[in-house]
Formats: structure tokens, C-alpha cells, sequence
């Protein structure tokens, strides 16, 4: 057989091919090593191949054993022969990986699966899509439905930006005013019930809560927590708002605490994500509280006082267990070393970092952005690109979904796919096995099978791809990130 093995992501490690074929019994008999928990394997051989199984019995089609050698926690091997498959992993996360390759391979061959041997892992450990709920909300139930996708493209992580000036959505006990009368808001329960689905499918939610800019939302409903008292309105549309925290103020202090605190209970994940990008300073240089802040801890202009309440966020959420993420628009050497930062822009040179980095670039990673100004094969470069970069320490990398302008379930599944998946390739497989043409082969032929039936894959003649169009939009672009860079007091390198 010449033909690659029709799979997404494609596997890392060595593929061989076995000769003769397997046939899909009508019910799975499993043999489970006893570190594994039966009751969550049973449950992905039912959710993720639709099969009926059991555990234990005579001749098991479906044997799971603890892999001796692997060291690596989402690693796995899969081999199936004219017989039974076999399945060697360390984790579930790794049992979780092999039963998706299998999954793909009974929907390629539902007749009978050609014998093969799969050693495979992920290139970069943090796989992540992050889901703007604050500008546009997305219902609980979407939600699942972007987890089963990630999930069954062996992506990890669900970033979920809850807040930012457009909109407040997760409710608060201690500031119940907080996203109040917005057209959506998480209450704990949703958000408890949403982790607990992703935790079952190996993704990891993180939260954001943008501060001390990006902040509109919260200082609409508490316009004290602000410099100047409001009122404020809460905006539509995009833009750099001047009216961020006053973190001169004692109770604007306690109120982020708060919320740290409140939001750290909820998420399980060891990350908070504290946001920390376009902070336009202007409101605190007016402020006299902040001006008696900076007074007091001797600080020399307004950046070391953003620099300061950064660092205070960071350690108090350390206390709570959690380890920081901020986007890196202001992050320098005095900002606390365990700090990751989430590159974003693409005039700033991730490689001089000396703190953890996750890469989003805004020109390789920003879904929103029409397929004109970001391309598929750009996409599918992006991880590549990563994997051969020298960075400090990479944690991993990130597709973003803005939602200014996506509001609908249709919008989303127009900007995501085939992207998305493209993306979820590129982080997963190793330099060195990347191929284009067979990533667009094999999306071509099982894309929608693999994807589900319920999310529309935008149709390639609206790609659009002319690359003069493409490249004039993307120079006016790179423009706008350098305006708005500026604005927002980001020195570039
Ligand atoms: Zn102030």
C-alpha cells in the first residue's frame, strides 16, 4: 500500500504497514490493562466510535495495555492486526489519543481497516483554541460542540476569554451587578458542567479575565473600581478604551481579588489567564489615587505601576495555585520569571523572551481574520514554523477566535474550518512530517466525516486566495497592529 494512511492529525512517529486488514465487530471486547480506568474507556469506545463494548472476555478485539518505555504523558501506540487492535499509552490522555486515530481509521475503512503500527505524540504539549465569549456569548451547549471538535483533533486546551469591554460573562457572588442585563452570562453551574465535559474529552479550560484594561464591562456595572467615576457604557465594536481599573484604589484591588479567587475555584486547570494587553495609561497619569500609589511605592512612571499591579495579581494567584498567563504587550525582565506570556504581536520579537512563551501570532493564528488575509497553507505552516524556532521555552501555541463581528454558530464555522483543523495538524505532528498536499488529500476525502455532521466546512471557492488582494490586506493590517500598538504604549522592537 502507497497510500499514506488518511488521518488528522498525522501521526508523529514511524508508520508502518502490517498487510491483511481488520474487520469492525459488532460489539468491542476489550482487554484493560487494570491502571486504566474501565469505566472512562468504555465510555470513548461508545462516544467516539459509537460501538457497544465490554470489558473482559474471550478473544478481545480491543487490547489495552501500560506502555513499559513511553515517558511521555499524551503519547501512544496503536497497531492493528488481522486479529485485534492493541492500544499502549501511560495515561487515558494517551488511550484518549489512539481511540481519535482509531476513530478516523473506521470511518476511512468501515469494511476493513488495512494492519498497521502507529508511534505517535504531539510536537508541542499546549494545543489550544481560544473562544472570545466576551464580545459575542456562546451558549453552553456550542460550547460542547467546539470541545467534541478539539477533542477529536487531539487538541488540549479551550481558552476562554470572559471579559473584556464589550461584555462580562461569568456570574459573581460577590459582584452580582457583574454582566447583569448582558445577552449572556455563565452561571457557576454552566461553567462547572462545560469543564467537567472538556475534562472527560482531555481539553483543559482556562479562563481569562482581561485587567486592568479591556475593562469597560466590569466598570459599567461598578463605576467606582475606575479613575473617574463613570458612568460608563458598555461599547459595541472593536477599540482601545481609555477607561481602565484604577488601581489606586483599595477596593478596585479587592474587587480583582475577588474575582481571581472566585474564578481560580471554579477552573480546576493550574492557569489563570490575567489578559494584561492595550492598557492605554492616560487615566492613571489624571488619577490622584493612582498618583498617591505610585507616590507611595516609589515607582517611576505609570508602566512600573502596571508593571507593580501585574506582579501583585501574579504572586496572589500563585497563593490560590495558579500560575499566570499574560499577553506580552508590556511583559519585561522585572515581571515576575514564572509568568507565561502569550505572544500575540507579530512586531515583537518572541525569540528575545526570557519568560515561558505560548504563540499566537496575530498573522499565523487570528481566525477571525477573513480567508483572505489568512490563508490555509499559512495555517498549516504556523506549526512548523514553531517547531523550528529557538525560543526560550515554548509551552505551546494557540488559534484565537475574535468575536467582534461572529455572533452566530454559521460565522464561527465560516472562520474556523478548515482552518482549525489545518492548525490542529500543524501543532500536533512533527517537523518533518508535515505535508500540505496530503493534509488538503485527506480533508478532502474524510473532512466531514471526521469533523461531524453538525459544523459546515466553508466551501474552498470562498477561500479566496488571490495573493495581491491577500498581500494589500495584509500590509494595511500589519499598519493597523502598528497604530494600535502605539496607542496602547507597546514598545516594539
Ligand atoms: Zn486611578
Amino acid at each position: 500500500m502507497t497510500e499514506k494512511l488518511p488521518l488528522i492529525p498525522y501521526p508523529s512517529g514511524a508508520v508502518a504497514m502490517l498487510g491483511g486488514t481488520f474487520s469492525k465487530p459488532s460489539r468491542l471486547v476489550i482487554a484493560l490493562d487494570p491502571s486504566f480506568d474501565a469505566e472512562c474507556v468504555l465510555l470513548y469506545v461508545r462516544e467516539q466510535l459509537g460501538m457497544e463494548a465490554q470489558e473482559g472476555g474471550q478473544s478481545p478485539d480491543l487490547i489495552i495495555t501500560a506502555a513499559a518505555d513511553a515517558t511521555e504523558e499524551q503519547a501512544y501506540r496503536l497497531e492493528v492486526n488481522p486479529k485485534e487492535c492493541r492500544i499502549e499509552a501511560i495515561t487515558l490522555q494517551g488511550v484518549f489519543y489512539a481511540v481519535q486515530t482509531l476513530r478516523q481509521l473506521l470511518l476511512a475503512y468501515p469494511e476493513a481497516v488495512p494492519c498497521c503500527r502507529i508511534e505517535d505524540k504531539p510536537a508541542l504539549l499546549w494545543r489550544a483554541f481560544m473562544l472570545d465569549v466576551a464580545r459575542s456569548f456562546c451558549p453552553v451547549e456550542e460550547g460542547k460542540r467546539i470541545i467534541d471538535i478539539l477533542a477529536s483533533f487531539k487538541m488540549n486546551v479551550l481558552h476562554l476569554h470572559l471579559s473584556d469591554d464589550q461584555g462580562w460573562r461569568i456570574a459573581s457572588e460577590s459582584y452580582p451587578k457583574l454582566g447583569e442585563g448582558e445577552s449572556g452570562r455563565y452561571s457557576k453551574q454552566e461553567i462547572k458542567d462545560l469543564v467537567a465535559y472538556a475534562q472527560a474529552r482531555h481539553i483543559m479550560v482556562i479562563p481569562e479575565i482581561d485587567m486592568p484594561g479591556h475593562f469597560t464591562a466590569a466598570l459599567a456595572s461598578y463605576p467606582k473600581l475606575s479613575c473617574t467615576g463613570g458612568p460608563f457604557t458598555i461599547p459595541t465594536g472593536e477599540g482601545i478604551f481609555s477607561d481602565i481599573l484604577c488601581v489606586g484604589k483599595d477596593e478596585a484591588l479587592s474587587f480583582v481579588k475577588q474575582i481571581i479567587e472566585e474564578t481560580a475555584s471554579l477552573f480546576p486547570a493550574p492557569y489563570i489567564h490575567l489578559g494584561g494587553d492595550e492598557i492605554p495609561l492616560d487615566r492613571w497619569v489624571d488619577c490622584p489615587d493612582c498618583q498617591k500609589r505610585k507616590r507611595v511605592l516609589r515607582l517611576s512612571d505609570e508602566k512600573a505601576l502596571l508593571r507593580w499591579f501585574l506582579n501583585e495579581m501574579t504572586s496572589y494567584a500563585r497563593g490560590l495555585g495558579k500560575q499566570v498567563i499574560l499577553y506580552n504587550d508590556y511583559v519585561d525582565e522585572g515581571y515576575d520569571k514564572k509568568i507565561i506570556t502569550q505572544v500575540w504581536n507579530p512586531l515583537l520579537d518572541a525569540s528575545a523572551l526570557t519568560h515561558p512563551v505560548i504563540m499566537s501570532d496575530y498573522f499565523h493564528t487570528y481566525l477571525d481574520m477573513d480567508h483572505t488575509l489568512l490563508p490555509l497553507p499559512v495555517v498549516y505552516r504556523y506549526g512548523k514554523q514553531l517547531q523550528t524556532q529557538k525560543y526560550s521555552s515554548l509551552y505551546g501555541s494557540e488559534f484565537m477566535l475574535w468575536t467582534e463581528y461572529i455572533a452566530t454558530r454559521e460565522e464561527r464555522d465560516f472562520h474556523l474550518f478548515p482552518r482549525l483543523i489545518a492548525g490542529a495538524e500543524s501543532f500536533w505532528t512533527q517537523e518533518g512530517q508535515h505535508d500540505y498536499r496530503r493534509f488538503m488529500h485527506t480533508f478532502a476525502k474524510h473532512g466531514s466525516a471526521y469533523l461531524s455532521s453538525d459544523a459546515q466546512i466553508t466551501p474552498k471557492k470562498q477561500w479566496n486566495t488571490s495573493s495581491i488582494v491577500s498581500a494589500f490586506a495584509r500590509y494595511k493590517r500589519r499598519r493597523r497592529v502598528k497604530r494600535n500598538s502605539r496607542k496602547a504604549g507597546i514598545s516594539l522592537s
